[in-house]
């Protein structure tokens, strides 16, 4: 195909005549065009990923690459007097994610399609996806976040179900998005979505009529649910999605042939989190209404599903309510009860049981009772689950655990995201590490390369000043593009432990006015949103922005102390942040983080981790050796025991110790009072002081240790670009490649 002609039939002229926004809508029609003939492998078996959660990013020129069309068709447009970043602005980011579960999930799709096996994701298509964050008054605001135009990626299908609730029936739409995978075939995402709902119905910020269900179904992901209202929605919402799944799944295996008594000859589904549990229910439901008794359609479903468990947050581990089930979906009870009743039968244990003794439903006790497998997401976590969290299902189903550590998608995370890196690693070792990331150890050949770790040090700065243009149009900061980039990128949450960076920033901003003057001046950027309704994790937003002012307009400071927090922190700002890095802040406290996936497309771009012994960073750690990373801070036993006994007691290590008795006391000085908000910082100041739940005060003085050791080994250029080369060289481990292989080999098992 002539790229150039079916470009110019698509916009209706030529290309020089062309708008930013027409040449997107012509390259977005013609890649969809182009992904439409690749079709998919048919096998018997197929993969169904169920989620609540996809956050793909932007699609325009990670379609491109895989479609292996992107080189031509940037010089196609450079020819023509077009540049194809300032178009691929012109695209807006679907936001159907929060964070490391979403992104994960679209990692995969990438790699299942690039791998050939016959996979398609399911989800729900909401309209307003995540919120986007503002800030006001140096404080979070929510805002809706309308991501789908008239010309998107989503392709309206004929398929269709009356899915029924208590009181209602509400009529679905399918909407399919194309995936493609590198040089290989298209999958699908499979979006489930309402027609009659309506946007308009949003008021001030995201507040909307949240009992009107037919107009607010798929509006926005996860809404609000610090109320009854709120949860009652999560379950309609969790609903239609695996009702509309399971009927889906089940038209196609009886297509291809299945009597549905052998369904897990023909079906596959891997449940991701929680949130999609009632697929459980709902297919046993389901099969019994094609005449299947119903101990052979409890059967036929255990062999069909898995589970994913991605948190030991308790927090976060889903137990509704029977009461709210009721009032949503009445006829799923009957089911889970006898689900409950035969887990009762056979084991006296009461940590077992699905519906416990306040009547409410453990759903991640039904995916272990009646799912085949249950993983982890990396080593630590999955041994964490069979020792502690999952220990009383270990002992009973010691056959069903299994670990799959995390990973990410290459295609995305180097080589759209960071061209001149990815390019000038093709140089060095060729380029079959696009598809066999253990082909990136080739790299260690070069470590004693002067030339080659110059040259990364120099892209490494101009990626650093790209950061620094992009940084000063979107936030209005000029940053000093010669200081160490040291940056902390994640959902707000106090256990990943934004609140221990920010006092950091208050100790060294302390020590500066002091006089004591560090060798290379440090920029700390933050990127995070708070959930709404997170009172505390919004306070730490609020001191990181006051901070900010404060620094960043000191003059005796801001020469060798900047930062910055970058508003609306998603998948194109990450992608602009992590080829910048220096240094990649993976604080969480030991046990809490579960694997984590920012620390590897960091490290697979350079940077070195400053981090914790916890999720993934223990796997990073063994592979680039203890002089290649920061580790610090009390392990992961030590924590779990301190929470066992319950004898962590924050005031005792703020009594302690002068410098965090400093940092945490200037939180309320009158300086940052005139500031910040009182009740706000206020706030934040007890809860360090009296609660501190995930013990930042614990591991601060060696984080402050660790950090500084850090700044001073950065300072030795030659030696920190063969950290930054071992880095990159030992990331392949972490490509989803290789994650999505072993899914494959040990749950999958598709030919
Ligand atoms: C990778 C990614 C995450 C996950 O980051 P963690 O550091 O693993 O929590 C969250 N949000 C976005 C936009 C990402 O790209």
């Amino acid at each position: 195909m002539n790229l150039k002609n079916e470009l110019e039939r698509l916009c209706g002229k030529q290309l020089k005549e062309c708008s930013n926004k027409e040449l997107y809508i012509s390259l977005l029609n013609m890649v969809k065009d182009m992904a439409k003939d690749k079709v998919s492998r048919k096998g018997k078996k197929k993969l169904y990923y169920i989620s609540a959660e996809f956050l793909i990013g932007k699609l325009l020129s990670n379609n491109l690459i895989n479609l292996g069309i992107y080189d031509e068709v940037k010089q196609i447009l450079n020819e023509n007097g077009k540049d194809i970043c300032e178009i691929e602005e012109m695209e807006a980011e679907p936001s159907l994610g929060n964070g490391g579960l979403g992104r994960l999930a679209a990692c995969f799709l990438d790699s299942i399609a690039t791998l050939g096996l016959n996979g398609d994701g399911i989800g729900l298509n909401y309209h307003l996806g995540l919120f986007k964050q503002v800030f006001e008054s140096k404080l979070q605001k929510e805002e809706a976040n309308p991501w789908i135009e008239e010309n998107s990626w989503l392709t309206r299908t004929e398929i269709s179900y009356p899915i029924k609730f208590k009181n209602f029936t509400l009529q679905s739409r399918l909407y399919d998005i194309e995936v493609t995978g590198f040089n290989n075939q298209t999958n699908k995402l499979h979006l489930f979505d309402v027609e009659t709902v309506e946007e308009g119905i949003v008021e001030e910020g995201i507040d909307f009529d949240k009992e009107d269900i037919e107009k607010n179904l798929t509006l926005f992901l996860y809404p609000d649910d610090s109320d009854e209202e709120g949860q009652l929605l999560r379950i309609y919402q969790q609903y239609f999605m695996v009702s509309n799944g399971a009927r889906l799944i089940l038209d196609e295996c009886t297509a291809k042939g299945s009597n549905l008594y052998d369904l897990y000859d023909y079906a596959v589904i891997q449940i991701n989190d929680t949130h999609p549990t009632m697929i459980i229910p709902e297919l046993i439901r389901l099969l019994m209404d094609e005449g299947i008794e119903m101990d052979d359609a409890i059967a036929i479903v255990s062999k069909t599903c898995a589970y994913t468990n991605h948190t030991i947050l308790s927090e976060a581990l889903e137990k509704w309510p029977v009461r709210y089930l009721k009032k949503v979906v009445p006829h799923l009870l009957p089911i889970i009860e006898v689900l409950d009743n035969k887990v009762r039968r056979k084991f006296t244990d009461e940590n077992l049981y699905i519906i416990d003794k306040d009547e409410r439903v453990h759903m991640a006790h039904i995916d272990i009772h009646y799912g085949f497998s249950v993983n982890g997401v990396a080593a630590l976590h999955t041994d964490i689950l069979k020792d502690e969290e999952l220990n009383h299902f270990y002992k009973i189903y010691p056959e069903k655990f299994n670990n799959k550590t995390n990973g990410i998608t290459f295609r995305r995370w180097l080589i759209h995201c960071n061209p001149s890196l990815a390019e000038y690693i093709t140089s060095l070792i060729g380029d079959g590490y696009k598809k066999d990331a253990d082909e990136l150890e080739k790299l260690e050949e070069f470590l004693k390369d002067d030339d080659v770790l110059s040259k990364i040090t120099m892209i490494k700065k101009q990626n650093k000043e790209q950061l620094k243009t992009y940084i000063e149009e979107t936030e209005g900061i000029v940053l000093n593009s010669e200081a160490i980039f040291d940056i902390q990128i994640k959902r707000l949450h106090e256990y990943k432990r934004q609140q221990m960076n920010a006092l950091y920033v208050i100790h060294k901003y302390l020590e500066i006015k002091r006089g004591k003057i560090p060798t290379t001046p440090i920029t700390i950027i933050f990127g995070a949103k708070a959930a709404p309704a997170y009172t505390i994790a919004k306070d730490i937003i609020h001191l990181i922005l006051c901070l900010q002012e404060l620094v960043n307009n000191d003059v005796d400071v801001n020469k060798y102390l900047q930062v910055v927090m970058v508003e609306n922190y998603n998948v194109s700002k990450a992608e602009k942040l992590i080829p910048a890095c220096d240094i990649s802040e993976q604080i969480s406290l030991a046990s809490k983080e579960a694997s984590g996936t920012g620390n590897m497309k960091l490290m697979l771009n350079g940077a070195v981790t400053l981090g914790t012994m916890d999720g993934a960073n223990v796997e990073i750690e063994q592979l680039v050796g203890t002089d290649n990373i920061y580790i610090f801070g009390e392990s992961s036993e030590k924590i779990m025991k301190h929470y066992k006994k319950g004898d962590y007691i924050s005031k005792k290590y703020y009594n302690k110790n002068k410098s965090i008795k400093e940092a945490v006391d200037f939180i309320v000085s009158t300086q940052m009072i005139k500031i910040g908000k009182k009740e706000n910082l206020k706030r934040l100041y007890q809860e360090i002081l009296n609660k501190d739940w995930f013990m930042t005060l614990i591991d601060f003085d060696s984080y402050c240790k660790k950090k500084e050791e850090a700044y001073k080994d950065y300072e030795d250029k030659k030696d920190w670009a063969k950290k930054m080369l071992t880095n990159i060289s030992k990331a392949g481990f972490f490509s989803s490649d290789r994650t999505i292989e072993e899914y494959n080999r040990d749950i999958w098992k598709l030919s």
